[in-house]
């Protein structure tokens, strides 16, 4: 059996996440998982992006403190040594020199780059991506979706690069020949900044035309995320990612202490 990595999810220092740190820790036990990490949304936006989600705040979705959190972190630590450190950032080209400050100061295990805004519109939001669309065309959306990830990978920032194919999580279908070329960009950006690659389970769709692109370009090892926003789904579809991840080539599972990678064999 290999063993199971969950490299994503939101307990309720994400506005959007349920739970403590502590009840996944519970669940990924009972679910035999080998490692997780929790990676709760920082965002950084202010008035201008007030389209993001509806309402205001400083921080979006992250709510509380880091100092609490990484309190709670080192609690439930002590009793679930399996348990990993990170925040999943919202990346935007004007908040890089904010992300490089929070990244100094707290001692995170890993750190995710997520592309969820163009313009000052949620694509990973049901009810925000139709405004998006409304003027682009799907292609164009695409696009700018992968040269927005490409900059992310560009940062340097990040140890990996979150649902790499978020775009597609609900957008409507696009030919992959469509947006093969804007992907393999993106995909060679991570590659040269030394950015890992995550298959997120709760994508869906078939990631297999992107994983032979990045397979092609020397990857042989992905991170693994289910991106649960509730305990009981932590784990959820990582075994059958990491097959599938298998059966396409890739010879490794990442986790991360510290901001260093370490690989297991798939
Ligand atoms: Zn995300
Ligand atoms: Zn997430």
């Amino acid at each position: 059996m290999i063993p199971l990595f969950d490299y994503h999810f939101h307990s309720d220092y994400s506005s959007d996440g349920r739970g403590t740190m502590r009840d996944y820790c519970v669940e990924a036990k009972q679910k035999g998982l080998k490692e997780i990490c929790v990676t709760n949304h920082y965002c950084f936006y202010d008035g201008k992006h007030m389209n993001y989600f509806d309402g205001f705040s400083t921080y979006g979705l992250f709510r509380g403190t880091l100092d609490d959190m990484m309190e709670e972190y080192e609690e439930t630590h002590d009793e679930f040594p399996f348990l990993r450190i990170g925040l999943e950032f919202d990346y935007r080209p004007d908040i890089e020199r904010d992300i490089e400050r929070v990244l100094k100061e707290y001692p995170l295990d890993y750190a995710l780059g997520s592309v969820h805004l163009l313009g000052n519109l949620c694509i990973t939001s049901r009810k925000k991506l139709p405004l998006y669309l409304a003027e682009h065309t799907l292609e164009e959306t695409y696009r700018n979706y992968f040269s927005m990830a490409a900059k992310a990978a560009q940062t340097g920032f990040f140890n990996c690069l979150a649902h790499f194919d978020v775009i597609r999580r609900y957008a409507p279908p696009l030919d992959f020949t469509e947006w093969r070329e804007p992907a393999v960009r993106a995909l060679e950006a991570a590659k040269g900044n030394g950015i890992a690659l995550e298959l997120n389970s709760k994508s869906g769709g078939d990631p297999a035309p992107w994983m032979r692109e990045a397979r092609a370009l020397g990857f042989d090892a992905l991170a693994f995320g289910s991106d649960s926003h509730k305990p009981e789904d932590v784990g959820n579809g990582i075994a059958e990612a990491m097959a599938l991840a298998r059966k396409e080539g890739f010879k490794h599972a990442l986790s991360f202490e510290k901001r260093k990678a370490a690989r297991v064999r798939l």
